[in-house]
């Protein structure tokens, strides 16, 4: 092999990102070699440093370096409307918005039978240990309008029926198959207006 072992491994690494083709990954080693030692040592110590200190909020489960995210902990936002998301980037495209003024509730995924991902795998226990603590009025399902996320939605909402607590689904204008994380701010504040109990 003509190129040095270090580089090899380093192009290796970036390839296991996702979107990172080999040819990407080959690119992004030989841009490290012509960083600075400065730069480079930043770039690692980034890495780190948001994996080592950035966890799961203790109650909505989002990322956050806290131990109560700020949402979670903003007592001007409505602690009564749980909106459920499939992962961390859904919240963000809820917050770009800037018209949802409840809480979330990130589930880290989406029932997946032959992803081998299960109820088990999900934030899904938290969800009803947070309804059960009592002052929650409406849990909004907030997952894909994809297979998995409607099966997530349709099974969460039969856990928490008993619980007395209203639940509502996205009204979709979002294409099935659509990705929430993609939905442009106005489709996404019409689905989450015109949302239907379930
Ligand atoms: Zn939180």
């Amino acid at each position: 092999m003509a190129e040095a072992l270090p580089l090899v491994l380093l192009a290796e690494q970036f390839a296991r990102l996702p979107g990172i083709g080999m040819k990407t990954a080959q690119r992004l080693s030989y841009f490290v070699m012509s960083m600075s030692d400065e730069d480079v040592r930043e770039f690692a110590d980034a890495i780190i440093n948001a994996h080592e200190k950035v966890g799961l909020c203790s109650v909505c489960q989002n990322l956050t370096d806290k131990e109560v995210c700020p949402i979670c902990d903003d007592v001007r936002r409505d602690h009564s409307i749980i909106c459920v998301v499939d992962g961390p980037k859904d919240v963000s495209a809820f917050e770009r918005t800037k018209e949802y003024n409840g809480v979330y509730h990130v589930l880290h995924g989406l029932i997946s039978p032959i992803d081998n991902i299960t109820p088990d795998s999900l934030k899904i226990k938290e969800l009803l240990q947070r309804i059960q603590q009592g002052g929650v009025e409406e849990v909004i399902m907030a997952t894909n309008p994809t297979v998995e996320g409607e099966a997530t939605a349709m099974y969460i909402s039969r856990l928490l029926r008993p619980l007395g607590v209203k639940v509502t689904r996205l009204a979709f204008g979002l294409p099935v198959g659509a990705n929430l994380e993609y939905a442009d701010e106005v489709t996404l504040y019409k689905a989450l207006e015109n949302r239907n109990e379930m």
